[in-house]
């Protein structure tokens, strides 16, 4: 059997274009204001604030740019592949569903991990995810998923867009562990806005502490089971709302994006743009600006200081093709490769002046790494929906969700912080439940069909304490395909994790009980540490340089003209998702940036 060639994609034009690009852009070819490292969420939001402003930018972006209209690849119907498959590939389950290969290079803490379902390296998103062999890390085990492509992980990111709280920057006056933010929600909430309404949320309000509303379009709905399953939760004060999506359902004002159609593929890259994806939601606007300049094939190995000003002149790349070394230099460099690679730079930008790297004064950059411990999840089949019609509920950008419960008005006597749930149930495109339904023939199919309506499942994130042993260090050996140091990780789930997903099995179970569900069935095994993609706070911000590495604005306390634009300046991060607040972040920091551009304190 012949392999289906619409697994292949021509990529020619992307290369073409990336080739043009990092050939056209050399050091002196052009003067920059402000260089931006990365075309993420972080990088992304940076260049496209300061190019609308009128500031010059220039963005050096490791991986290749990307052909949205022929990656995004919602519209694809994987059914349509049947009998064209490779040997041992089966139709929908190997397409959408499994990992192609462990992405995580052949250590052994992985093995129990190698089918968990559609989160990364899919057919779909293998062009994008990179290779461990050319990107290898050292250390404790560490899912590290990075996207080395123009737009990083936000081409195929989960759209869960959740705030923080003032749970979260002032989690420590409540529970006494660790050190608050040194800003408020307050200081960000305005931001939050606003990106609210530049890229498109949909949501509802639902008046929460632990999950701050928003400016919100029109939300998915909670379909039949799902409305049985919240009336139950709602007895033991639980909530169960709609998940709030980084997609706009009606609309914003960019000419690249469309309201989101109810597809439910977004995972791939929505082809209608209506799913915040960085290229299309910032760098496409930005460029037309004329004011960014974008260099693809640009692996920024570290940033440079001048000794004799203290000042950064620009930073080092090394093309990814060629292997030449370049010095682009800029009045101000902000860092937005994301958490973990925006720290291994500074960690890597070692001068006289800073022998351990830049930031790095107080030495803890690279310290207090946290994310969420996931994995802990549960089903059961809702008794009201059983047997009853099936009916259409696939098609919603994200699925439903339990806001934390724990710690929020009382005080759990085994842990601090908390936890959220995300899941949902009802007649999904594929109904995968019935894997789990013995039996053969018409009796077999006579049973898929009567749970298919009543199925329910969800799954936990918790927060990780930022703890100052959890860390990356440089590894002092082993080097990355360009030559970079790779990064060592420290990092281990602690006691109050642990007790924490035990809490969180016990509490799916509960729900499900109290929901009077059937066959229940919970895995109690966290995912290994980095499963989350929600790394944070490895150069933490703070108002005192002995003890944090940037101040209140992400401006490295070192080298005052270093922001970072990313996630590693947080304290730490609830139990939300990261992205809405990695870009509300960056667009506080470019605001109070360009106004020091302005008056030239930049
Ligand atoms: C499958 C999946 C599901 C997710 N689901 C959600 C979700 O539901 N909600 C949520 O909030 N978040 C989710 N995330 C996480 C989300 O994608 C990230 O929080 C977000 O993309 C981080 O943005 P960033 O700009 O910091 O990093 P990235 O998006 O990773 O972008 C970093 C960019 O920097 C570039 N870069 C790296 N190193 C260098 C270098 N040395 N030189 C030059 N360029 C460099 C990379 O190539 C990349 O383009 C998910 C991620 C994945 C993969
Ligand atoms: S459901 Fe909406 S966001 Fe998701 S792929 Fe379809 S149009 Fe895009």
């Amino acid at each position: 059997m012949q392999a289906d060639p619409t697994l292949s994609l021509d990529l020619s034009g992307a290369l073409q274009e990336s080739k043009q690009l990092a050939d056209a852009t050399k050091p002196g070819s052009d003067r920059w204001d402000v260089i931006v490292v990365g075309s993420g969420a972080a990088g992304g939001m940076a260049a496209y604030l300061l190019a609308m402003n009128g500031i010059k930018v220039l963005m050096l972006e490791a991986g290749r740019m990307i052909d949205v209209k022929t990656e995004y690849r919602t519209m694809e119907w994987p059914s349509i592949r049947r009998n064209r498959l490779a040997p041992g590939e089966r139709t929908v389950a190997i397409a959408e569903y499994n990992f192609l290969d462990r992405p995580y290079g052949s250590n052994a803490a992985y093995e129990k991990s190698d089918k968990v379902m559609s989160y990364a390296g899919n057919k779909f998103t293998r062009n994008w995810v990179v290779d461990e062999r050319q990107h290898p890390t050292t250390g404790t085990p560490y899912a590290w998923v990075r996207a080395r492509i123009l737009g990083g992980r936000t081409n195929f990111w989960g759209r869960g867009a959740l705030r923080y709280g003032p749970m979260q920057f002032n989690a420590a006056s409540r529970d006494g562990f660790d050190i608050d933010w040194p800003i408020t929600y307050d200081d960000v909430k305005p931001y939050y806005d606003k990106v609210d309404v530049l890229l498109g949320c949909s949501g509802t309000n639902e008046g929460l502490d632990q999950v701050p509303d928003g400016v919100y379009q029109r939300p998915s709905k909670l379909n039949c089971v799902e409305v049985a399953f919240k009336r139950s939760i709602a007895k033991m004060g639980r909530h169960y709302i709609p998940g709030r999506a980084g997609v706009t359902t009606e609309g914003v004002l960019n000419k690249y994006r469309a309201r989101c159609a109810g597809r439910g593929r977004c995972g791939r890259g929505c082809n209608l743009q209506a799913s915040f994806h960085s290229p299309t939601a910032l760098v496409y606007p930005a460029r037309d600006s004329g004011n960014l300049t974008v260099r693809p094939y640009s692996v920024v190995s570290e940033v440079l200081v001048d000794a004799a000003t203290n000042r950064a002149s620009g930073v080092r790349v090394i093309d990814a093709n060629t292997r030449e070394v370049m010095d682009f230099t800029a009045r101000v460099v902000v860092l937005g490769a994301g958490t973990l690679d925006s720290t291994r730079i500074l960690l890597n930008s070692r001068s006289r002046a800073y022998p351990n790297g830049v930031g790095n004064s107080s030495g803890l950059l690279g310290c207090y790494l946290s994310e969420h411990i996931m994995g802990i999840r549960g089903s059961g089949y809702i008794p009201a929906r059983i047997g009853t019609e099936t009916t259409l509920d696939d098609g919603r950008p994200v699925a439903p969700y339990i806001p934390r419960f724990r710690n929020v008005t009382d005080k759990h006597p085994d842990f601090i912080r908390g936890y959220h749930f995300q899941g949902g149930g009802g007649c999904a495109e594929y109904p995968s439940m019935a894997h789990d339904i013995t039996g053969y023939g018409k009796a077999f199919k006579s049973n898929v069909r009567k749970y298919y309506p009543a199925i329910i499942s969800f799954g936990g994130f918790g927060e990780v304490l930022p703890r100052k042993e959890n860390r990356v260090l440089l590894d002092p050996d082993v080097k990355d395909a360009w030559g970079i140091p790779v990064l060592r990780f420290d990092y281990r789930f602690g006691d109050n994790e642990l007790k924490m997903a035990k809490d969180m099995g016990d509490s799916i179970e509960e729900m499900l009980h109290v929901a009077g569900a059937e066959d229940i069935k919970v895995d109690r095994d966290p995912l290994p540490p980095g499963w989350s993609i929600h790394e944070i706070g490895t150069a933490r911000m703070g108002d005192d340089p002995r003890t944090s590495v940037t101040d209140r604005s992400c401006r490295l306390h070192d080298v005052k003209n270093v922001y970072l634009a990313d996630a590693s300046p947080f304290v730490c991060g609830g139990t939300q998702n990261t992205t809405w607040s990695i870009l509300a972040m960056a667009w506080r920091t470019m605001d109070v940036l360009k106004e020091r551009l302005r008056t030239g304190d930049a």
